[in-house]
């Protein structure tokens, strides 16, 4: 799909998974929960079926921790592989952050989906000895033989069929043909872009917006398609010393820094990470090499550390492109939009900076490639790098918001 980010970059290409298992069957396989104290905050707000305790044993139920056995919240004998351990040596770059972290006075955890997972720690994974185990292939796969489930790939659901305010089935294209099928039960799950357009078309949302396609409005639901959420990444790049080998072991494990930023009302609301620079971005994608590196460094010799938002205070938006099914939504992430988003990221940047520039890094980095020197000690030249350069963590969500009956933009209950 395309999207956008910031106006600075205009449209972007945003990867989905339009296929069964859904995101889960392209993703980078983190398998990294909500902290404890966002379920509770959620709680807080009135949806008193998400608070950390409600939610653990579906935790516990989903997953085979193989690492970490307790009681309370890990399971060992759920469909879904979980595994942080480093059979191969562990990376040169992750070493070198691993260590920076750790004289810069940050605490550690062993367990990034436990009661405290703030702090440096391995990031959880469902690959399991280099096999992505995704949710078609943890959930699916075993009962693919009971005569009483039927999967249709290749069909496309236009829109779902409301009778005296009901959902009673759904109006879908299979082999270019429509049909109509009716259910006694409909679940909408088609991610945080397509479910909204999915009920705006059907005549649930904004009812000025349906109007204007022409869409007889069902339900007047000013919160489908609002408060769009997604992590952002934005990124510091380094020259890695010749003779450093940046080849990872497939088992190897990945740091990540979940700390609070200086001032926050917000709990861990930011993360670092460090990986090569060469990935499925750079590898696919035109004109992106560009944008992480400068001069001649090869993209093969560069690495970075990814600074995320974890808890944005902006939001965006998914509306309607087309009353047509098949013409994607617009949608707009408004990324760094809110002051307290983009001061935190440049903070983060700058704190990069700042352990890259540790004795940690000394066999490690050659040089900062980008942000340079005089756009990193200047507020206004780092702001605009950020957005002309952030990139997106595809995690969209938030597009159809849980509340309480008295919260005028909560979709589902
Ligand atoms: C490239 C990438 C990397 C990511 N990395 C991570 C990570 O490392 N860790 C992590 O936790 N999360 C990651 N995520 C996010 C995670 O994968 C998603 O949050 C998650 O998959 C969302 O699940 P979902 O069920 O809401 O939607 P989706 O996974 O998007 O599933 C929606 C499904 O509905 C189908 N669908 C949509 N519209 C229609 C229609 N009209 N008719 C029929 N079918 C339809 C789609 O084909 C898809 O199968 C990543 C996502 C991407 C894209």
């Amino acid at each position: 799909m395309r999207g956008t980010i910031t106006e600075e970059q205009g449209e972007i290409h945003v990867a989905q998974g339009k296929v069964i298992g859904g995101g889960s069957s392209i993703n980078g396989q983190a398998m990294q929960r909500g902290f404890p104290q966002d379920f509770d905050s959620w709680a807080a707000l009135g949806n008193d079926q998400w608070s950390y305790e409600k939610i653990v044993p579906f935790f516990r139920k989903s997953e085979r921790d193989l690492d970490i056995h307790d009681n309370y919240c890990h399971g060992s004998d759920g469909p879904m592989p979980i595994r942080r351990r480093q059979t191969g040596p562990l990376p040169a770059i992750q070493q070198a952050f691993h260590r920076a972290c750790l004289d810069a006075g940050f605490g550690t955890t062993n367990d990034k989906n436990g009661l405290n997972p703030g702090g440096l720690g391995i990031t959880p994974s469902n690959n399991i000895d280099g096999v992505r185990v995704s949710t078609a292939m943890a959930y699916l796969n075993p009962v693919r033989h009971y005569l009483n489930l039927t999967v249709r790939g290749g069909v496309f659901v236009r829109k779902i069929l409301i009778k005296d305010h009901k959902a009673i089935g759904v109006e879908a294209e299979s082999g270019g043909q429509a049909f109509q099928i009716e259910a006694g039960r409909v679940v909408l799950s088609s991610g945080a872009i397509r479910s909204p357009q999915l009920l705006m078309l059907s005549g649930i949302g904004p009812a000025d917006h349906l109007r204007q396609f022409g869409i007889p409005v069902v339900r007047d639901l000013p919160g489908v398609g609002s408060n769009l959420m997604n992590h952002l990444s934005a990124q510091l790049t380094f020259k890695v010393k010749d003779g450093v080998s940046l080849e990872t072991h497939r088992d190897a494990a990945h740091f990540a820094l979940h700390y609070t930023a200086p001032g926050s009302s917000y709990v861990n609301d930011m993360v670092l990470r460090s990986s090569t620079v060469v990935d499925e971005r750079t590898e696919h994608v035109p004109g992106v090499r560009t944008k992480y590196l400068t001069g001649d460094v090869p993209p093969e010799r560069a690495a970075r550390i990814s600074c995320t938002l974890g808890l944005p205070d902006g939001t965006g938006w998914v509306r309607l492109a087309s009353a047509d099914p098949g013409v994607q939504p617009k949608f707009n992430y408004c990324y760094l939009q809110h002051p307290n988003d983009i001061r935190r990221v440049r903070e983060g940047l700058r704190m990069a900076a700042r352990l890259l520039e540790s004795e940690a890094y000394r066999d490690v980095a050659e040089f900062r490639i980008q942000p340079d020197d005089d756009v990193l000690a200047d507020d206004h030249a780092l702001d605009l790098w950020i957005r002309q350069t952030v990139g997106t963590a595809r995690h969209v969500s938030g597009t159809c918001k849980m509340g309480t009956a008295d919260d005028p933009m909560a979709v589902v209950d």
